[in-house]
């Protein structure tokens, strides 16, 4: 729920089961990125909203943890059925909040979904083994444990769909959850929570907090909080781990990304255009598994570049609740002039134009760049090294398949990449030897779905189980191994 204490409303906190707006609290405008206007603000929590909202977890947990699995999925059904009834209006705020385009907005939705469908398989996913007989009238059985009051902290570039790789998982496997998500976009999970306090969710097993660094110190300083999943940057993830970890509780952070795409010589044309533009462009490149370096081997270059220009400039930006536009704005101001900076050094440093997101011109006063490729990129310049997370794609020119791959396993970063070809043994070669976490062939973004695992390697990933699908099981439960005999 969105309290209307002033004339702008303001995302509140919603603890043990009802919706809070405690006055007094540093506040911050939430903005629509296809028009600069504040549509809302979001108020950060201190350390005592902290500690309420985990104390409200820790209470809840030693009643949820006895409730049976069968009926701890029941209100993630209702939820379930709930975010379809309503999928339109998430998607809208979305785009509002976050600026995507309304497509994507709905695909976001639709993966979120996913999640809670996976998560309601709970009964199943989490039995354990048994063997009888191990020895002389000795049986032995594992059996898997919810760990207590879980926090998630999360990114501002899929508000529903990220925090749904850990609640929903969390709750089902008996745990109790506090989630922070980005201040940039409190609307989204705002919403979703909504629908589940609906669905009937007992109350303080999931609470909502807003706010920045201090409020995510805060909670991974709180004694009672037992494991953090976290998803952001790398210089983010890094503190998160070395904190959360050196305190005893389990975590895992996922990092950022510097995502290859490597085109062999007999990649299929046009669809591998078209993957490369989904990838590099496709939520204006504001994805932890977008396409940032286009690796051509041997002569795909020159007609690869001659179709992937066309087709770049004709894309149309604007704002993303438009139907015929293919691309958004940048989140923020800051960011598009972060982005816009990466240009400016790419420039710079030598790298060659084929197009330039500077020059684009849109109607309204939004944070807009439009897509821009590098030509002549070397591994040394800054636009083939760091991360930008903008509408950015550099192209780098290799001799070989092995080239490609040397040129990729130097990064620090190992979140995704692809290989464009024809050949399965180029493919399996490429796949085989890439350090990264997640791999597409003739897939422009690998994201794997709700029931296999997710995650980088390197710095894109602090930890040791991914999210979703099992590893989401082992990482929110204790396992437990009891050996029994009888007299
Ligand atoms: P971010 O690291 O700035 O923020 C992520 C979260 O951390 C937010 O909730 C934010 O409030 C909080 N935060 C920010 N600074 C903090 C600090 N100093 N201490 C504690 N908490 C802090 O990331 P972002 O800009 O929201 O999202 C973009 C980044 O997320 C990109 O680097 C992208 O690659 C990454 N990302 C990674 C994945 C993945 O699966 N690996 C998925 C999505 C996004």
């Amino acid at each position: 729920m969105i309290a209307s204490e002033s004339a702008v409303k303001t995302a509140g906190f919603y603890v043990n089961g009802a919706w809070e707006a405690p006055p007094g609290r540093i506040a911050h405008p939430v903005t629509n990125p296809a028009t600069g206007a504040v549509i809302a603000q979001v108020a950060y929590a201190g350390g005592e909203d902290i500690d309420r909202a985990v104390r409200s977890a820790q209470e809840a947990f030693l009643a949820w943890r006895a409730v049976p699995v069968v009926d701890r999925v029941q209100p993630l059904y209702r939820f379930k059925a709930l975010l379809e009834k309503h999928a339109a209006d998430v998607a809208a705020t979305l785009t509002r909040e976050n600026g995507k385009t309304a497509e994507d907005a709905e695909a976001e939705v639709r993966r979120a979904i996913q999640m809670v469908e996976v998560a309601c398989g709970m009964p199943s996913l989490m039995m354990g083994d048994s063997l009888n007989d191990v020895a002389g009238g000795l049986d032995c059985k594992t059996i898997r444990q919810p760990i207590g009051v879980c926090a998630g902290i999360t990114p501002f570039n899929f508000p529903a769909m990220v925090p749904m790789w850990m609640y929903p998982f969390a709750i089902a496997c008996g745990n109790t959850f506090v989630l922070k998500p980005s201040e940039k976009v409190p609307l989204t999970p705002t919403r979703a929570v909504e629908l589940l306090h609906d669905a009937g969710l007992p109350p303080g097993v999931l609470n909502l907090v807003h706010g920045g660094k201090d409020t995510v110190d805060a909670l991974l300083h709180h004694p009672l909080v037992r494991a953090v999943s976290f998803v952001g940057s790398t210089p983010v993830a890094q503190h998160i781990y070395a904190a959360a970890a050196a305190q005893g509780k389990r975590v895992q952070a996922l990092g950022g990304a510097k995502n290859h795409l490597v085109v062999m010589p007999d990649a299929d044309l046009p669809k591998t255009v078209e993957a490369i533009i989904g990838s590099a462009f496709g939520a204006a490149g504001e994805r932890c598994l977008a396409g940032s370096v286009l690796v051509a081997v041997g002569d795909s270059a020159e007609p690869l570049l001659a179709l992937l220009a066309r087709r770049t400039r004709a894309l149309v930006v604007g704002d993303g609740s438009q139907s015929a536009v293919e691309m958004g704005p940048l989140v923020t101001e800051d960011h598009r002039k972060r982005v816009a900076g990466y240009i400016e050094k790419g420039v710079a440093e030598g790298a060659t134009p084929l197009c330039d997101g500077r020059e684009c011109e849109t109607a309204s006063g939004g944070f807009f760049l439009g897509p821009t490729i590098f030509d002549h990129v070397t591994p040394e310049m800054t636009v083939a090294r760091e991360e930008i997370f903008g509408p950015v794609l550099s192209v780098i020119r290799v001799g070989s398949l092995d080239e490609a791959v040397a040129l990729v396993n130097r990064s620090p970063f190992g979140n995704a990449t692809s290989i464009f070809t024809a050949s399965g043994k180029a493919a399996r070669e490429y796949s085989s030897r890439v350090e990264v976490g997640m791999v597409g062939i003739n897939v422009g973004v690998a994201a794997p779905m709700a029931f296999f695992p997710f995650a980088g390697w390197k710095s894109s990933f602090f930890g040791d189980l991914h999210v979703h699908g099992r590893d989401a099981v082992a990482f929110y439960t204790e396992q437990k191994v009891i050996m029994s005999r009888w007299f």
